[in-house]
């Protein structure tokens, strides 16, 4: 794609990021079928083409309408036209430096302005959701059932958090409203990890990873807890450190595709960019950590003995799993060997509609979405369902009856350690 990028950005290091993206799309439309909003709006607008079209014009100097918002909006940057795009199109990454330049010249609504604000202070503050939260849920049997089903029920026990009595130790996310919402699914992680000879470290400074404000387009905001993190985590990893700590694990696809990220979101920070490349190394999702644990992971499911029986299982694949973090097939793997019967679920591509702050910010499509996603994922009536990222998990939860939990939960329980 031939470009001639305004000056606003011409020169800035988002400005080349971009341009060398756009030059990458062939117009080839492989992407339309995949996308979501394609597929319920119908309109080449809504879908990622027709957005890279709508960027290209915005970058090259046409003033953004809120038309251009609205279309950039829609979009769930669930990524799934980069998985499909044969030429390799960051798509991700270019509407996050589109949108940031649309926000400067569109105005939004003081309502909205003032839901995405509060967004921004209350899901990165896990003091302030988790109190919001137990509010909540207080009075969540009075509340109107539209609403009652978007507040997460009372927390599972996280059980027992083993000692740290390994040489072998991982640091965790906590994350911002994991804690407060599915404590259990660090503790499961923990237990699972402490059973093959790995400890597993909270740390107490490191939260949110910095997505939540970045994509609600205060992206200042957002590398500042990318800093902080990398901050909390570093004394673990600096050259003088012997702490024998092997990697960071994510427990929330979302959170990971981020930190797997934050080399390239500070790479243009002199104070931070090496250390920010060095900690993205070090990030690993919990499903790939247990696919290079096999060895010592698999002989434990032959002792299950009457812990748990067969169960049949759906598994919600996350976008950020998928098409962010490309990876395929290793959780299926390991719940297969640990003994589930995986149903087959159709479109398992498309997003589930939650996508960070979109389930808030754009209810309808997001209903919809959902609606869609339940009905696929009940179809082979499955006991459970099971995913690996917080806000699909709760998500889904709104949409029905049976219990959703995190892939490491029912991990746990087959070894009976919860
Ligand atoms: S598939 Fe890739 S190259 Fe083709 S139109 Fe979509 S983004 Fe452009
Ligand atoms: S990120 Fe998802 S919703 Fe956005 S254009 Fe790509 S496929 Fe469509």
């Amino acid at each position: 794609m031939q470009t001639n990028l305004a000056d606003l950005i011409k020169d800035t290091h988002e400005g080349r990021e971009a341009e060398a993206i756009l030059r990458t799309c062939v117009h080839c439309g492989f992407c339309l079928a995949t996308c979501p909003t394609y597929q319920l709006l119908n309109d080449e607008l809504d879908s990622p083409r027709g957005r890279i079209y709508l960027m290209k014009e915005v970058l090259e100097g046409r003033v953004a309408t809120q038309k251009t918002q609205l279309h950039l909006d829609r979009c769930l940057t669930c990524r799934a036209c980069e998985t499909v795009c044969p030429s390799g199109v960051r798509y991700g990454r270019l509407v996050d430096i589109c949108r940031n330049v649309v926000e400067k010249q569109v105005e939004r609504s003081v309502r909205t302005k003032t839901i995405r604000y509060a967004l921004r202070q209350i899901l990165p503050n896990p003091s302030i959701f988790m109190v919001l939260l137990k509010i909540g849920q207080a009075v969540r049997s009075l509340l109107p059932k539209k609403i009652r089903n978007s507040v997460p029920s009372k927390a599972r026990d996280e059980g027992v958090w083993p000692p740290a009595r390994h040489k072998r130790k991982m640091l965790v996310l906590d994350g911002c409203v994991q804690p407060a919402i599915a404590p259990n699914i660090n503790a499961a992680t923990a237990r699972i990890l402490d059973k093959i000879g790995i400890s597993l470290i909270k740390v107490e400074k490191a939260n949110c990873c910095g997505a939540i404000s970045y994509h609600l387009n205060a992206q200042q905001e957002g590398l500042d807890y990318m800093r902080r993190n990398i901050d909390a985590w570093w004394r673990y990893f600096d050259n003088h450190a012997d702490h024998g700590v092997e990697a960071i694990v994510m427990t929330a696809s979302g959170c990971g595709v981020t930190v797997k990220e934050y080399g390239h979101y500070l790479s243009h920070d002199h104070i931070y960019v090496e250390k920010a490349a060095r900690i993205s190394e070090l990030t690993k999702d919990i499903s790939e950590i247990l696919e290079d644990e096999a060895e010592k992971l698999t002989p434990l499911f032959n002792n299950t003995g009457s812990c748990t029986k067969r169960s049949k299982l759906a598994f919600h694949s996350p976008c950020t799993l998928q098409h962010g973090l490309q990876i395929h097939g290793v959780v299926e793997n390991i719940l297969t060997t640990a003994g589930f019967d995986l149903t087959f679920v159709q479109d398992g591509h498309i997003c589930c509609g939650s996508a960070g702050t979109y389930s808030i910010l754009q209810p309808q499509l997001s209903k919809q979405l959902l609606e869609n996603k339940i009905k696929t994922l009940e179809s082979s009536k499955p006991a459970q369902i099971v995913t690996a990222n917080i806000g699909c998990l709760t998500h889904l939860q709104s949409g029905t009856p049976l219990i959703i939990k995190h892939w490491i939960e029912v991990l746990d329980e087959k070894l009976c350690s919860h």
